[in-house]
């Protein structure tokens, strides 16, 4: 890291912030290296035991009907609005704070994304904003609205489902950052018509490489999304419709298995850190995270707001604490978007001053009380400052 322009402090905390995909393989070792030695020895290792037993546990831990592996979540989203027939000529509303990959996944079917604001409480889409896009969008074609659980806390389902219905458009949940979390005591992921979940190495529950999965409870949508992960076909080598190849491998799905046997302890040692973090920083002028009524949290990132974020920044990043901005910049102002996508009724205010003053700190459930203790006291240090 540049150092360049402020002061080395003395202290450095590095060591007490391990990354996570390292981290949590060490937690789950020997079940993991177990896992991996019984498929080396299976001589399967595409679509096999281990996918087709992945996705029943998958969608019997979300209460869902169906769980299709996939090569990781940008497809997950792409299989899900195509499985809906969503393609060229078709606009999908989506927020714009939010990793590129939501996006990314709309234009890869074809269709055109319509960015809506947030509401700043829950960093996710706003659905008072939803309506005045929709009402705003006389002579487009709209489809399908893709929900996104930012940072592991749940979007206001009810809400956007009422104005998604009231419209005829169809839902997809962007589950990347929110396995296992849950809203009036239904998982997310089990909302909308499908959902897409990711299973990146740094994600609640995560792979040792790229992984996805499209959930639903419709057995046609399921066996749709089945179909297009692979060349479209039904039968083998006959293709029903034009598909793509985005499998989850079989060493992937084992490893998943052992960690999916963890994942709810996992979400609460990570409330349980954010717990720490919000007490110890109660007294703070910093904007802490808000849980929802009837929400559970799955703090995939704790994220707190200040009008001072940089500084803040700069003040953990020169102790060896990990603190990142997610994301530093909306899609809708990043080069490969700036100035052709679509913006709602009313703009994107929200999304744009969320990017100037959010700040996550560092989070995962292998983290040491102790480590979320020292940063808590740099924050205090910093206010006093
Ligand atoms: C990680 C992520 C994705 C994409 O998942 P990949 O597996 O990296 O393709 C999509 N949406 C959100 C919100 C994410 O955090």
């Amino acid at each position: 890291m540049c150092m360049t322009g402020f002061r080395r402090d003395a202290v450095d905390l590095s060591h007490l912030f391990p990354g996570q995909p390292h981290a949590n393989y060490l937690a789950h070792r020997e079940g993991i290296d177990a896992a991996i030695r019984r498929v080396l020895d299976s001589g399967w290792y595409i679509l096999g035991q281990e996918v087709t037993a992945f996705e029943r546990e998958f969608a019997e831990f979300l209460g869902a009907a169906h769980a299709v592996g996939v090569a990781n979540g940008t497809d997950a989203i792409e299989l899900a609005l195509r499985a809906l027939g969503v393609g060229a000529g078709d606009t999908v509303l989506t927020v714009s704070h939010t990793a590129v990959a939501t996006v990314a996944a709309i234009e890869r079917t074809g269709a055109e994304a319509l960015l809506v604001d947030i509401a700043p409480e829950s960093f996710t889409l706003d659905p008072a904003r939803l309506e005045a896009a929709i009402r705003g969008s006389v002579g487009r074609r709209l489809k399908a609205v893709v929900v996104v659980h930012l940072y592991g806390h749940p979007a206001d389902l009810p809400a956007i489902f009422a104005t998604a219905k009231a419209h005829g458009l169809r839902v997809i949940e962007d589950c990347a950052q929110a396995h296992g979390a849950m809203l009036d005591g239904r998982k997310a992921g089990t909302w909308g018509d499908l959902a897409a979940f990711s299973f990146y190495p740094t994600k609640n529950l995560s792979a040792l490489g790229d992984g996805g999965a499209v959930v639903t409870s419709a057995p046609a949508l399921a066996a749709r999304v089945s179909e297009l992960r692979q060349y479209g076909w039904r039968e083998r080598y006959i293709s029903a419709a034009p598909g793509v190849n985005s499998r989850l491998d079989e060493l992937q799905a084992a490893i998943l298995r052992v960690k999916l046997r963890a994942l709810s302890t996992e979400n609460a040692r990570r409330r349980e850190l954010a717990q720490l973090y919000s007490t110890g920083l109660a007294a703070t002028p910093l904007r802490l995270p808000r849980v929802r009524d009837n929400a559970e949290h799955v703090f995939h990132q704790y994220v707190v707001r200040t009008d001072r974020r940089d500084t803040l920044l700069q003040h953990l990043q020169g102790r060896g604490i990990p603190a990142a901005i997610h994301y530093p910049q909306p899609v809708h102002l990043q080069p490969a978007y700036a100035g052709r996508t679509a913006v709602g009724a009313g703009g994107l205010v929200e999304t744009e001053r969320a990017c100037r003053e959010i700040l996550s700190l560092p989070m995962h459930p292998q983290l040491s009380d102790e480590a979320i203790a020292r940063v808590v006291e740099a924050i205090l240090q910093w206010t006093q400052s």
